[in-house]
C-alpha cells in the first residue's frame, strides 16, 4: 500500500495480546469484519458465538450481559437503550392483537401511558390490577390474558406487594410473569429465587431492570435490560429486539460496566440514608403518611420483610411522603422548591437527591384505602451526608409552617 491515506485505515500493526487492567476493554463497531465469505455466511450471532454485526453484540456488550445476568440470577440478558424501551420490547415481542396484558395499578407511568397508546392502537388490551390484592388479579385473568407486569415496591408509592402469591396467581393460570425490578436492582431480593429454598421454586419469567438508575449511578446514562432463564423466551425477545433495532451505545455500556463493582456498596448506602430520613420524617407533625416498605407502618410492610434482605440494602432509596388536606398545592411546591440539596428531577439511583411533587389521583385507576389522602410528595436519596439532608428537609418544612 502506498497512499498514506489508505494504509491509515488498514495498518498493520496489532498490539501485543495479553493487556490486563481493572476495566474491561471497550469495543466500538457498527461494523464487524470478517475472516472469510464462508464465515460471513455461516456465523451464528443468537448464541453469542461469534460477532456480525455491532447491533448484534460486541465483546463489550457481552460482558455487562453476563455480569447483569450474574447480579440478577439469570441466563439470558438483552441491552436497551432505557429502562422504557425495556418494557416496550417486552411487550411488542410477547403480545398481538387480541391479547391483554395486566399491569399493577401503581406502574412506572410511561409503562401505562404504552399500554394505553401503542399496544391499545394495536389491538392489544389492557387492564390495572390492585397489586395488594392477589384475588384482585386472579379475578381479572382471563382466556385473553398473556402476560402479567409486576412491581415490587411501587416506585412511586412504595407499597409492596406479596410478591410470591402474585407470581403463584399467574403460574396457576399459565400466565407470563414479567417484573419491573428497577426498585430491587438485583439486590433486595431473587426475581428467580422468590422462596429460597422452599419447594416448588418460585421465579418469575421475565425480568426487566432501568440500568438508569442505580447500575449506572451517575444519572448521565440511560439504559435498559430484559434477563430471563428460558432459552426460548429469550430467543423470541432477541429477535423482537433485533428487528426492532435495540442498539446501545458502547460509552454508555463502558460506564454501566465502570459502576457496577459499586452497586452493592451505593445500593447500601442509598438505602441507609432514605431509611434513616424516613424514619425522621414519621416523627414530624406535617405529613400524614410516610411510605416505605421497611417502615412497619407501611403497606406491604410483612411483604417487604418475607422478600427482602432486612439490613442495609434490602430496599432502595426512595420514599415518598404524603402531605395532609391542610397544606394546598402551593405550599407543597413552595416546599419542593424550598429544599436546596434535593433537586428536582424525575429519576433516581445518581449521587444527587432528587424530589418529585406527584398528582397521584392523575395516574391511578383509583385512590386505594391504605394511602391517606393528601398530596405525595417523592424523596430520592442519593449519597450526601444524611445529617445535611434532614437539616435540608427540616428548614423546608419551617419555611411551610410559616405559610400556613
Ligand atoms: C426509570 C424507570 C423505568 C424506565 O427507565 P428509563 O431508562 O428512564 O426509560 C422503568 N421502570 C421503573 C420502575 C423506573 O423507575
Amino acid at each position: 500500500m502506498t497512499d498514506l491515506t489508505t494504509t491509515l485505515i488498514h495498518h498493520p500493526y496489532v498490539p501485543p495480546t495479553g493487556f490486563a487492567a481493572p476495566q474491561p476493554g471497550v469495543f466500538k463497531a457498527s461494523t464487524v469484519i470478517f475472516p472469510n465469505v464462508a464465515a460471513m455466511r455461516g456465523f451464528e450471532w443468537k448464541d453469542k458465538s461469534a460477532y456480525t454485526y455491532g447491533l448484534h453484540g460486541t465483546p463489550t456488550t457481552y460482558t455487562l450481559e453476563e455480569r447483569l445476568c450474574t447480579l440478577e440470577g439469570g441466563l439470558q440478558c438483552l441491552l436497551l437503550p432505557s429502562g422504557l424501551a425495556a418494557i416496550a420490547c417486552v411487550a411488542l415481542s410477547l403480545l398481538k392483537a387480541g391479547d391483554e396484558v395486566l399491569i399493577p395499578d401503581n406502574a412506572y407511568g410511561p409503562s401505562r401511558a404504552l399500554a394505553e397508546g401503542e399496544l391499545k392502537a394495536w389491538g392489544i388490551t389492557h387492564q390495572f390490577y390492585d397489586p395488594m390484592q392477589p384475588q384482585d388479579l386472579a379475578a381479572r385473568i382471563s382466556a385473553k390474558t398473556r402476560m402479567v407486569w409486576l412491581e415490587a415496591a411501587g416506585s412511586v408509592t412504595l407499597e409492596f406487594p406479596d410478591l410470591c402469591e402474585l407470581v403463584r396467581v399467574c403460574q396457576a393460570r399459565g400466565v407470563l410473569t414479567a417484573l419491573d425490578n428497577t426498585w430491587g436492582a438485583g439486590l433486595a431480593f431473587a426475581a428467580f429465587d422468590l422462596n429460597p429454598g422452599r419447594s416448588p421454586a418460585l421465579a418469575v419469567d421475565i425480568s426487566i431492570h432501568a440500568l438508569t438508575k442505580y447500575p449506572s449511578g451517575g444519572g448521565d446514562v440511560l439504559m435498559g435490560s430484559v434477563i430471563t432463564r428460558n432459552p426460548a423466551l429469550h430467543t423470541k425477545l432477541k429477535l423482537t429486539h433485533m428487528r426492532l433495532g435495540f442498539g446501545v451505545g458502547a460509552n454508555d455500556v463502558e460506564a454501566v460496566l465502570r459502576a457496577l463493582p459499586s452497586l452493592m456498596l451505593r445500593y447500601q448506602a442509598h438505602d441507609q440514608a432514605a431509611r434513616a430520613l424516613a424514619c425522621w420524617c414519621q416523627g414530624r407533625s406535617e405529613f400524614a403518611q410516610v411510605l416505605h416498605p421497611a417502615l412497619t407502618e407501611s403497606p406491604g410492610h410483612t411483604h417487604w420483610r418475607s422478600l427482602c434482605r432486612s439490613e442495609a440494602g434490602g430496599a432502595a432509596g426512595l420514599f415518598s411522603v404524603i402531605f395532609p388536606a391542610r397544606y394546598g398545592q402551593d405550599q407543597i411546591d413552595a416546599f419542593c422548591d424550598a429544599l436546596n440539596l434535593f433537586k428536582l428531577g424525575y429519576s433516581w439511583g445518581g449521587p444527587m437527591s432528587l424530589v418529585v411533587p406527584y398528582d397521584l389521583a392523575s395516574m391511578r385507576s383509583a385512590w386505594p384505602a391504605y394511602l391517606e389522602p393528601g398530596t405525595l410528595v417523592r424523596f430520592s436519596v442519593g449519597l450526601e451526608a444524611v445529617a445535611d439532608l434532614q437539616a435540608d428537609l427540616e428548614q423546608a418544612l419551617q419555611k411551610l409552617v410559616l405559610t400556613t
